[in-house]
């Protein structure tokens, strides 16, 4: 019996991933946890019955306790509660699946209690991979990709030697403003970006993939999880989401990982890594797609896919302050606040005026958290007198 503590359970990815488990028998749900969803929340623990579950609002927390007080179950909440849920005992695996930089110490934690990490949280690699990946080395445990790209590469790795590849293809769909004009892209509204052509998830990732920050993110992602240089990682738009990526050798060998794009699949590897189970759902029908098409992106028009590169290779505190002035920009766009084209504005921005700190530490990573916070702040309030 395989037993599972998900972080961000009433999410996108965590939903999912209670369908899996839902679908089988040798899974067992732990430890549950969310930000503040306590309705699902309830729902979750009377089907799957966990031993502890957090609720990061101590209000809700509290409330919950009362709801489920017939039930046998620990609630906890805020930071220490999350960091708990992470390091429990029973657990063999974490699926970190919260959204944000609020994953970074759980995940820590949860690496060095030797738990192995389905890791979907990717603003946690970007910002302390350096930290994240040599503790996992150390500790002897495996950060298995959930990240539909990151498995496909993950997968397309499998059997083959490291040494011998020369590069990582990326895919990426081009979000639903790939053929917008830049005029156009000014008047986009919240509605129009929270609509993905291919993909059904979490708000803060919708908005991330229409500007290409969240294919920014994953080249990053990409860099800690397989060790490989910037140089190394190129992204080819796929706008059919049906190759989910490649990796070339250096015999000029292309192995890629195809499938409908259903994110249950990477989940349902990373949790089963190396085996694989039956899975329900549309198969491929190549004949009915007719043709898969690649594009170039276009760096000018997605112009926070180019800064992300450039936080890449600057390194040190950089990706943090790219990642943070996103997060905080992206909740500020769905809030109706800014205009879209102010979300790339706000990042370049935070990055232009921001001192590098190399190789920093936990502490120096949250600090720089913050300034990229109060430049976004400061940068608003110039736009709003
Ligand atoms: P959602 O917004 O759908 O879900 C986020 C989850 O995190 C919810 O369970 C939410 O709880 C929880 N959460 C938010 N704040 C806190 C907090 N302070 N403490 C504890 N839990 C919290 O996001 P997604 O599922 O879409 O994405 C999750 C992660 O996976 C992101 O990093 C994303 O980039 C990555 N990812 C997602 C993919 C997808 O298809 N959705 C694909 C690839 C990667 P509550 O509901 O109570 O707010
Ligand atoms: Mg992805």
């Amino acid at each position: 019996m395989k037993k599972i503590s998900i972080l961000g359970s009433t999410g996108s990815i965590g939903t999912q991933t209670l369908e899996i488990v839902r679908n089988n028998d040798d899974i067992e749900v732990v430890a549950l946890s969310a930000g503040s969803n306590i309705v699902l929340l309830e729902k979750q623990i009377r089907e799957f019955m966990p031993k502890l579950v957090c609720v990061y609002n101590e209000q809700k927390a509290a409330q919950l306790k009362t709801a489920v007080s017939d039930i046998e179950v620990k609630i906890v909440s805020g930071m220490e509660g999350l960091i708990e849920a992470a390091v429990i005992r029973e657990a063999d695996i974490v699926l970190t699946a919260v959204v944000g930089m609020i994953g970074i110490r759980p995940t820590i934690e949860a690496i060095r209690a030797h738990k192995d990490i389905a890791l979907a949280n990717k603003e946690t690699l970007v910002t302390a991979g350096h930290i994240i990946m040599p503790l996992a080395g150390e500790c002897g445990v495996k950060i298995i990709p959930v990240d539909s790209e990151h498995s496909a590469i993950f997968q397309s790795l499998q059997g083959n030697q490291k040494s011998q590849v020369s590069k990582l293809i990326l895919t990426a769909s081009g979000g639903p403003f790939r053929n917008y004009s830049m005029e156009e892209l000014q008047h986009v509204t919240v509605a129009d970006a929270l609509r993905h052509p291919n993909w059904s998830m979490g708000k803060k990732i919708t908005i991330d993939s229409s500007t290409m920050v969240n294919k920014g993110l994953e080249v990053m992602e990409a860099r800690w999880l397989f060790d490989v240089d910037y140089d190394d990682i190129e992204v080819v738009i796929q706008p059919q989401s049906l190759i989910h990526s490649m990796v070339e050798y250096v015999d000029g060998g292309i192995m890629a990982q195809l499938g409908t794009p259903d994110m249950k699949l990477p989940i349902q590897y990373a949790l089963y890594y190396p085996n694989r189970k039956w899975l329900g759902g549309k198969r491929v029908n190549f004949a009915e797609i007719g043709s898969i098409t690649f594009f170039k992106p276009d760096k000018e028009k997605f112009r926070g896919f180019a800064l992300a590169y450039e936080a890449g290779r600057k390194g040190g505190t950089m990706p943090t302050i790219y990642n943070a002035s996103n997060e905080l920009a992206v909740s500020i766009f769905l809030e109706g606040k800014i205009q879209y084209l102010q979300i790339v504005e706000l990042i370049e921005k935070a990055m232009n005026t921001h001192k590098i700190i190399e190789n920093p530490t936990l502490e120096q990573i949250l600090e720089a958290e913050k300034e990229a916070h109060e430049s976004v702040r400061e940068a608003l309030k110039l736009v709003t007198v």
